[in-house]
């Protein structure tokens, strides 16, 4: 099941072709996106995806996104979905077509969660960690980049969660050069020590995750330490529990790291599922 919403407020088949040949989005991953989890008819943290939407397009000098259309494809998306309890909601704003009037193109679309993340909540996963190549520094010095921006060119993450894959792994935790945390190629990384919850800063170039904000903001409440600090991978393999956050997987624990077993973080994991889903 999949539900196509356009910025003009209309539905369109996600069946038939949408988009022209010379998208930017297509031809050079020009654009940025959001994922956001439905949940029971209700967006989960509408607002900071639409906010970090608007951030990622400023990061590429886009025109802001129209909030109003987004809002309004949201809605038909939603009104129209007639599949599974959750789903992942996608919206896509990308440049427009090369040599065109400058018009960006934005779509919302629905989609079913599949059956391997709901295995990976469940029964958690295992994951590597790769160097990113950069430095903590990258991101302030070279904002041409576009670390931390959400944007359409994630074939370098895809091309993580494949050498993940090669080497007999699920997901990958992506580091500095110099061995500090960074983040999943599409998760915040979220580690416990005691009841502390740390996360790497989002100025190392990372994307400020949703659901992470969102537990941090629950456990705070419930008496909680929470720290936005670096994490030097070494800390990884022994702290009392290790997690992916995001907003479709929401928390999955990470239980074998670069092919060490970590400590059984199964409570662990149900007391933060619980902090998360107080939220809603
Ligand atoms: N980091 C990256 C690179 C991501 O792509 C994502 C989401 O896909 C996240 C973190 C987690 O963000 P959120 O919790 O808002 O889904």
């Amino acid at each position: 099941m999949r539900v196509l919403a356009l910025l003009d407020g209309t539905l369109a088949d996600p069946d038939s072709p949408q988009i022209r040949v010379e998208d930017l989005g297509l031809m050079r991953g020009d654009g940025v996106f959001e994922t956001i989890l439905v949940v029971g008819g209700k967006p989960r943290e509408l607002t900071p995806h639409l906010d970090r939407l608007d951030r990622s397009a400023a990061m590429l000098d886009m025109q802001p996104p129209p909030r109003a259309a987004f809002e309004r494809a949201v809605e038909l998306v939603i009104g129209n979905w007639t599949g599974g309890e959750e789903f992942a909601l996608k919206l896509v704003y990308t440049r427009g077509v090369e040599g065109g009037d400058g018009t960006p193109t934005g779509f919302a679309l629905g989609v079913e969660i599949g059956p391997k993340v709901h295995k990976q909540r469940a029964e958690g996963l295992s994951a590597v960690t790769l160097d990113r190549g950069i430095d903590a520094d990258l991101a302030d010095r070279a904002p041409w980049l576009l670390l931390g921006a959400k944007s359409l060119s994630y074939a370098i993450n895809m091309a993580a969660l494949r050498e993940a894959e090669r080497r007999g792994a699920a997901e990958v935790i992506f580091t500095t050069s110099d061995g500090s945390v960074l983040e999943g190629p599409t998760s915040t990384v979220v580690l416990v020590r005691g009841k502390t919850l740390v996360t790497p800063p989002s100025k190392f170039g990372i994307l400020p995750g949703t659901t992470q904000y969102a537990l941090f903001r629950a456990a705070e409440r419930a008496g909680w330490t929470v720290l936005v600090e670096p994490i030097q991978t070494s800390e990884l393999y022994d702290a009392d529990g290790l997690f992916l956050a995001s907003s479709v997987r929401k928390i999955t624990r990470v239980n074998v790291l670069d092919g060490k077993q970590l400590p059984d973080s199964s409570a662990l994991l149900a007391e933060l599922q619980g902090l998360y889903e107080s939220e809603y």
